[in-house]
């Protein structure tokens, strides 16, 4: 039987087991999915090899702990610095980054997008410009904070105070402000401003309508939740597990299936 887990702090949250394991019984793989609440990033890789993982997923905060774990690296991890599924083949540990290509399929109806605004700057807003940038898209990136912001020196960065809002093809808010909170993730003044001119908004969190997305459909732009980027790095990560061997459909079916029970 095959073992995987995923690593993060806190884990209870974490809806992964339910998407990997009802793919798992759906395409009658002999394995388990389960969760690791870890409270220090420095054991990541001695709990890895203590539970006898075949495989993990990691999330918030040890992304960038697990891209320095790693033996070997995929060009998306590389490019991003930061690895959310690893796969240990012949007692080395693979590391890839699913976020990035999770997030372009999940985009792939917003048609024609040559401009857009990323807003936050943290590690997902990482894997969102990579990927945006793999498509020749012009991106901007606007954070609260200006220190995040010296990370991504390939892109024009603002604050709110030296920003002018204008229209984007593509709005994302790639920030945690509406997850636990109803606050917007830059001025409200300010977002609607952008959003009236924009026409696609995209938002990371996925379990909840947010402020954001709330004023992106009230100004009537196309708009898509963060569901099917988490459900596509998944399907990524599973397949990555079986070394590519699985069928992709099959497995999408699987965890649409799993996110909506
Ligand atoms: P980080 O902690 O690395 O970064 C958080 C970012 O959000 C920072 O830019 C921070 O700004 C900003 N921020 C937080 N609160 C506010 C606020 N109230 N107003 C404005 N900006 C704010 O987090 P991650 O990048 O890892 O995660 C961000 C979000 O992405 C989370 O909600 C996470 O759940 C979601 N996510 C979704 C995925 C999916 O598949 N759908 C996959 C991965 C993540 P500052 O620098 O000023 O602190």
């Amino acid at each position: 039987m095959k073992k995987f887990a995923v690593f993060g702090d806190p884990i209870a949250h974490s809806i992964s087991p339910r998407l990997h394991n009802l793919a798992i019984k759906e395409l009658n793989l002999d394995a388990f999915y389960g969760r690791v609440w870890l409270k220090d990033g420095a054991l990541l890789k001695a709990k890895f090899n203590t539970l006898g993982l075949d495989g993990a997923n990691i999330t918030v905060p040890y992304k960038q702990v697990a891209f320095e774990i790693c033996d070997v690296l995929d060009s998306h991890a590389k490019n991003i610095g930061s690895v959310n599924t690893i796969v240990k083949k012949d007692d080395l540990l693979y590391g890839y980054n699913t976020d990035a290509p999770g997030f372009l399929k999940s985009i792939a109806p917003f048609e024609g997008i040559k401009t857009a605004l990323i807003i936050g700057a943290g590690g997902t807003s990482k894997a969102l410009a990579y990927a945006l940038k793999s498509q020749n898209i012009e991106i901007d990136i606007i954070n609260r904070s200006k220190n995040r912001l010296s990370e991504f020196s390939d892109f024009n960065t603002f604050s709110w105070d030296d920003f002018t809002p204008k229209g984007y093809d593509l709005v994302v808010n790639s920030t945690s402000a509406g997850l636990k909170d109803d606050e917007f993730p830059m001025p409200q003044v300010l977002l609607k401003e952008v959003l009236k001119g924009s026409k696609f908004a995209f938002d990371v969190i996925y379990n909840k309508p947010t402020p954001f997305l709330n004023l992106a459909n009230s100004l009537n732009l196309k708009s898509k939740n963060g569901a099917d980027m988490l459900i596509f790095q998944a399907v990524l990560a599973l397949n990555l597990f079986y070394n590519q061997s699985l069928d992709e459909d099959k497995i999408t079916s699987s965890m649409q299936k799993a996110m909506s029970l």
